[in-house]
């Protein structure tokens, strides 16, 4: 019975795995197009203040079009990015992207902490502590306003070298948070050796409230809490999630419900808006 399985299963695996090797050779020869390019752009996610509702920060997130307004998910080409090692290059690109983004808000006196993902690969780039240190620089951005997330899976690859980077990353002043807590099975003991500002509580426990996360989240803000780690909701799309996560004692929230991830312009119309919202609401 088990080998029938199992040969029923590898029959319809095979193919799978054909068309996928055939899509991800595809993605990569265009991959490497729109590095040579420069193709790729970024959108800004809005972080606010959990009580306040004030506007904190931003996320930069990837986006990449391949003509017509479609875009692939960065969920999808960044593994292809990773395996066929081209995350270096398209890594450089969102550095100087983000900066050059950050020191012109900054001229427009719109101060938040802009929060840029790393991936695993680029903790292993030799000269990436002192690449960001000399972007940093050359755009005049104070490195206490950028927070770098890497994703709990990431840290835990290979957990002694990932401690070593965010310890000479923390001593450049730059913030560190891990992204998607509580999917990568990190232990408790790695966690306070970390030198993490932030923790960012994975969207699938935001949205298995109802079906019984809550005391994982309790617990992991807790921890938080005691380790004086500053925690943010991600994936907060309904009001009824907000509500929660701010009982839960959450600092910041991030989600559909705050904004859509935008792109330049529109990111400075909200947050003018939003500035508005919050003022009036005090007053
Ligand atoms: P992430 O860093 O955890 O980013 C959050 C993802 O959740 C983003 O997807 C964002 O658009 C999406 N999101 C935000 N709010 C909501 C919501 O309320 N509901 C739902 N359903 N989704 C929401 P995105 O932009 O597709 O990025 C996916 C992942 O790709 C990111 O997850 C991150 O791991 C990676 N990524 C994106 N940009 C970059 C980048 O510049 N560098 C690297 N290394 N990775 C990136
Ligand atoms: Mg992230
Ligand atoms: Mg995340
Ligand atoms: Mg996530």
């Amino acid at each position: 019975d088990y080998a029938q399985r199992s040969s029923v299963s590898w029959l319809s695996f095979e193919p799978h795995m054909l068309k996928d090797t055939r899509d991800e050779l595809e993605i990569q020869g265009q991959l490497r197009k729109a590095i040579h390019d420069s193709e790729f752009k970024l959108a800004f996610q809005p972080k606010v203040d959990a009580n306040s509702g004030e506007l904190i920060g931003a996320e930069a997130l990837l986006r990449w079009s391949t003509g017509d307004n479609q875009f692939i998910s960065p969920a999808k080409f960044i593994p292809i990015a990773e395996k066929y090692g081209l995350i270096n290059a398209i890594g450089q690109l969102i550095l100087h992207q983000s900066l050059a983004q950050q020191a012109r808000w900054i001229e427009d006196k719109l101060h938040l902490r802009l929060s840029i993902n790393l991936s695993p690969y680029q903790l292993e780039q030799p000269d990436l502590v002192e690449t960001i240190a000399a972007l940093l620089k050359k755009y005049n951005v104070p490195p206490d306003t950028i927070c770098f997330e890497i994703t709990e899976s990431a840290a835990m690859l290979r957990p002694q070298l990932t401690i070593e980077k965010l310890r000479k990353l923390r001593q450049l002043g730059v913030e560190l948070s891990i992204d998607d807590f509580g999917t990568g099975y990190s232990s408790l003991s790695l966690l306070h050796t970390l030198p993490i500002h932030e923790l960012k509580i994975d969207r699938s426990f935001v949205q298995s409230i109802r079906t019984g996360s809550l005391p994982i989240i309790r617990a992991s803000i807790q921890m938080a809490k005691d380790l004086r780690i500053r925690t943010v909701a991600e994936g907060i799309e309904s009001e009824d999630e907000r509500v929660c996560m701010v009982a839960c004692g959450v600092d910041e929230l991030q989600g559909y419900l705050i904004s859509m991830p935008l792109f330049g312009d529109a990111f400075t119309t909200f947050a003018i808006n939003h500035k508005q919202v919050s003022h009036a609401s005090i007053v």
